[in-house]
C-alpha cells in the first residue's frame, strides 16, 4: 500500500494513473500533477467514473526544482512517475533526490535545442542516488520498456547469446486525420527527423533518417513499410546484452506521413532553432506541435492495431544451436479507448509505465542508483504484462530475419 506521485497529464499520465487506480492493492494513493491543473482533473474525473478511485491533482512546473522539491515532501510520495516529457527528467530527478523518494520515467533526457537522446546525462546520476539510497528506473515504457525486457526474458528463457536484434514497431491504426502524431507531436518528429543509428560490429552506424526501408507482414494488420531509426533502448541493449552483434529499431510510417512530414521539413517546419517572428523569438516545430491535432484527442477516432515486437537470433539455451524468436504484443486501439479513455499508444506507454511504479513500490524490484529496466528479473514484469492488458506472444521463426 503506497502512495505514488503522476508527474505529466497527457494520454500517457492518462493510462498509467487509470491503471494505478484498477490496481489499488498497490497504489492505495495517487496523485497527479502537470502543468495545466485542468488537465489533471478532466483526468482524476474519469478515473472516478470508471474505477471510484480518487485522484489528488496539483498544478506544477516541473523544470522549477524547489517547488516541485516542495510539492513532493507535502505529498510524500514513495515514487515519482516521470510522464511529462524527456525535457523535465534531469531536474524531475533533482527534485527526487532532494525529497528522499524513488524516479521512474519512460523516456530519456532530451536537450532542448539538440535532438539528442542518449543515457549519459542520467546514468551521471548513479553515485547521487547510491548515496541517498534511492532507486531511478529508466524507460519503463513499451520502447523503451516492454522491448528490452522481452529481450532479457529471450535471454534467460530461450538463448544463451543475442547475436541479432531487431526491434520492430507497427502502428497499424489509423485516426482519420491527415496528419497527426500519436504521442506528443514535438518529441515524434524530433525522434523521426534525427539519423537513423543502429548497433554493429561493437559501434554505432549513422545513416540518413528515413534512408533504410523495408516491408514486413504483420500479424493482424498485415504488410507495412517499416523504416529503420534510432531508438534510446539500443543504447542500454549494447551496453546490458555485449554480445549483441548487431540491433536494429524499425517503425513503420505510411506514404501519407512521409510525403507531410517530407513538405514540412522541406519548409524549416520542424527546425528546433529559434526564429524571429513579428518581433518574437518562436521554435517552428513547437508552433507545428500548437497546430496538429493533440495525440489525447485522437482516442475516439482510431481504429485497428498496435504490432510491437523483437526478432531475436543466438545460441539456443538447450544447446540445440543458432534459434531465431519473435516476442510480441497487439494491441486494439478501440479495446484500449474502451478502458481508459486513450488510444493504444498512450495505453501501451502508460500500462508498463504502472508495472513499472508496481515492481518498484512493492520492493520486487530493488537496488540503490540509476538502472535501466533491462537489469532487473524480466519474469514478474513479463506476468503482469499479461495480466494488465498487454498480452505477449513468443514463436520460433524458421531462420533469421532475411534483411
Ligand atoms: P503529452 O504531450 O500528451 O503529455 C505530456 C504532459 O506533460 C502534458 O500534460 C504537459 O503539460 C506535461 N508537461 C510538459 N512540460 C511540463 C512541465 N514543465 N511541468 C509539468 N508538466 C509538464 O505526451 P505523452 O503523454 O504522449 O507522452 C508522455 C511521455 O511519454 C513523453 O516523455 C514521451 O516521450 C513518453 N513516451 C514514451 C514511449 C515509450 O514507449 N517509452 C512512447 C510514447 C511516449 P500540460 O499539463 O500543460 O498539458
Amino acid at each position: 500500500m503506497s502512495k505514488v506521485l503522476v508527474i505529466g497529464a497527457g494520454g500517457v499520465g492518462s493510462v498509467a494513473v487509470h491503471k494505478m487506480a484498477m490496481n489499488s492493492a498497490i497504489f492505495a494513493e495517487i496523485s497527479l500533477a502537470s502543468r495545466t491543473k485542468s488537465k489533471c482533473d478532466a483526468i482524476a474525473e474519469s478515473v472516478k467514473t470508471r474505477t471510484g478511485q480518487s485522484v489528488d491533482t496539483y498544478a506544477i512546473d516541473a523544470e522549477d526544482v524547489p517547488a516541485l522539491t516542495a510539492l513532493i515532501k507535502a505529498i510524500g510520495p514513495k515514487l515519482v512517475v516521470n510522464l511529462a516529457l524527456p525535457y523535465q527528467d534531469l531536474t524531475i530527478m533533482d527534485a527526487c533526490l532532494a525529497a528522499g523518494v524513488h524516479y521512474l520515467d519512460t523516456a530519456n533526457y532530451e536537450p532542448k535545442d539538440v535532438a539528442k537522446f542518449e543515457y549519459h546525462w542520467q546514468w551521471a546520476y548513479q553515485d547521487r542516488f547510491r548515496e541517498a539510497g534511492l532507486m531511478a528506473l529508466l524507460g519503463s515504457g513499451f520502447d523503451p520498456g516492454v522491448t528490452s525486457v522481452f529481450a532479457m526474458w529471450l535471454k534467460k528463457h530461450k538463448l544463451k547469446t543475442i547475436r541479432l536484434l531487431d526491434i520492430l514497431d507497427c502502428n497499424g491504426g489509423d485516426h482519420g486525420q491527415a496528419f497527426a502524431t500519436n504521442f506528443n507531436p514535438e518529441i515524434n518528429i524530433r525522434e523521426v527527423t534525427a539519423p537513423a543509428r543502429h548497433w554493429e560490429g561493437g559501434q554505432f552506424v549513422e545513416t540518413p533518417a528515413m534512408g533504410v526501408k523495408q516491408s514486413f507482414d504483420f500479424a493482424e494488420v498485415g504488410p507495412k513499410n517499416m523504416y529503420m531509426m534510432y531508438h534510446e533502448e539500443l543504447e542500454s541493449l549494447a551496453k546490458f546484452i555485449p554480445e549483441l552483434e548487431r540491433a536494429r529499431f524499425w517503425m513503420t510510417f505510411g506514404d501519407a506521413y512521409i510525403q507531410h512530414l517530407t513538405v514540412l521539413q522541406n519548409v524549416g517546419m520542424t527546425r528546433i532553432d529559434p526564429v524571429i517572428y513579428n518581433g518574437v523569438e518562436i521554435i517552428p516545430l513547437q508552433f507545428l506541435k500548437a497546430v496538429l491535432p493533440e495525440p489525447a484527442s485522437l482516442g475516439s477516432t482510431t481504429k485497428g492495431k498496435t504490432n510491437i515486437g523483437d526478432i531475436a537470433t543466438g545460441e539456443a539455451l538447450d544447446g540445440s544451436g543458432e534459434k531465431t524468436f519473435y516476442i510480441k504484443n497487439i494491441c486494439d486501439h478501440e479495446v484500449a479507448f474502451a478502458e481508459t479513455g486513450n488510444q493504444a499508444v498512450s495505453y501501451t506507454t502508460g500500462v508498463p509505465a504502472m508495472i513499472g511504479a508496481a515492481m518498484v513500490l512493492t520492493g520486487v524490484w530493488t537496488g540503490e542508483g540509476v538502472f535501466n529496466i533491462e537489469q532487473f528479473d524480466p519474469d514478474p514484469f513479463m506476468a503482469m504484462l499479461n495480466t494488465q492488458g498487454l498480452p505477449w506472444t513468443v514463436e520460433e521463426l524458421p531462420a533469421p530475419l532475411g534483411f
